[in-house]
């Protein structure tokens, strides 16, 4: 398959949140990646030749390592909600070219070599890139750094034709949203983009690049934001590579993430809580700026909460549930005043 025989319908599928990752191939996934550059129009804009294209494609494909969840088709979702939210909110009309270029560059390279055991390890552990980065994001900076040692190779650096002040903001672009994506910095990132949200101004840096790290961070954790039938078998996927980090840590006798340890966590348990208190707060502060994504998301969100809390017999469904519902109504009444 090549990028041209990719039909106009799966063009139009990609664009959506719907889009179900798990009937693609790796080779398709690749085509699937060249199309989304191609269909923004970058290719053309910054002057990206096929072939360095799919020479960078392919050293992203190879630099994504085999384990359960941060593989390279968890780098393709997380581009594809991306670029599905790129059209979804209409963004071509409010960001320049150059900012479509870093949300989907970074996307693809977000976790590039990621190892499966997250910082708490790597810092605990004392592992060679937490000692590089002085325990500072260290995987999220090694992520970085893979995308620019592969894009320091000119075959497969797609920004080649770019000037040297182009490439010097592309870069601190794609190292902004990046490091965005540590978690640790969730609250921080959130309550930045919460304060300028009722002041948003599409001519301001300042907030295109908070917009920007919140964009990221929310493809990055979007999966619950997809079909049960997609969602579910990524948390699958997450799971084992959370309880592998924890048998390691027991073994090593190291500090165990609560949330990690197979003893004590159980899917409904994991994703409860997550909904609620990470992913709900951050989706609903990007639908008070996009209001389009209010209905879409508000209802999968719920639906997967109603699934997990019933799956759990929650005694405290219905109050959680209700005041779930409450703050979507809330931000609903928001959107229409
Ligand atoms: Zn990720």
């Amino acid at each position: 398959m090549s990028s041209l025989e990719v039909s106009e319908e799966v063009r139009q599928y990609l664009k959506t949140p719907t889009f179900d990752n798990w009937q693609w191939e790796d080779a398709e996934i690749m085509v699937l990646l060249q199309v989304m550059y191609t269909d923004l129009d970058l290719t053309v804009t910054f002057n990206i030749e096929p072939e360095v294209l799919q020479r960078f494609l392919f050293e992203v494909y190879r630099r994504y390592n085999n384990i359960p969840f941060h593989n390279f088709k968890h780098c393709f979702c997380v581009t594809q909600m991306m670029y599905g939210l790129i059209w979804l909110t209409d963004l071509r009309s409010k960001m320049d070219s150059m900012d479509l270029l870093i949300m989907l560059s970074s996307a693809v390279c977000h976790d590039l070599d990621h190892t499966g055991y997250n910082n708490a390890y790597q810092i605990n552990a004392r592992t060679e890139l937490a000692l590089r980065y002085n325990d500072i994001s260290p995987l999220e900076n090694h992520h970085c750094a893979v995308a620019f040692e592969i894009l320091e190779r000119r075959d497969s650096n797609i920004f080649r034709n770019l000037s040297t002040d182009q490439y010097k903001r592309i870069r601190e672009g794609i190292i902004t949203c990046i490091l965005a994506t540590d978690m640790t910095r969730h609250n921080e990132v959130l309550n930045k983009f919460k304060s300028i949200v009722p002041v948003f101004d599409f001519s301001s840096r300042e907030h295109k690049d908070l917009l920007m790290m919140v964009l990221i961070k929310v493809s990055d954790i979007s999966n619950e934001a997809r079909p049960m039938e997609v969602a579910e078998p990524w948390l699958d996927c997450l799971l084992q590579e959370f309880f592998n980090q924890s048998d390691v840590e027991k073994l090593e006798g190291l500090p165990i993430s609560p949330f990690m340890d197979r003893d004590k966590v159980t899917k409904p348990s994991s994703q409860i809580g997550f909904i609620r208190f990470v992913l709900l707060p951050l989706f609903i502060e990007l639908a008070n700026l996009f209001p389009c994504l209010e209905p879409l998301w508000s209802s999968q969100h719920l639906e997967h909460l109603e699934t997990y809390l019933l799956k759990r017999k929650c005694a405290a469904f219905e109050r959680i549930f209700i005041s779930c519902v409450d703050s979507f109504c809330f931000s609903s009444e928001a959107f229409s005043s």
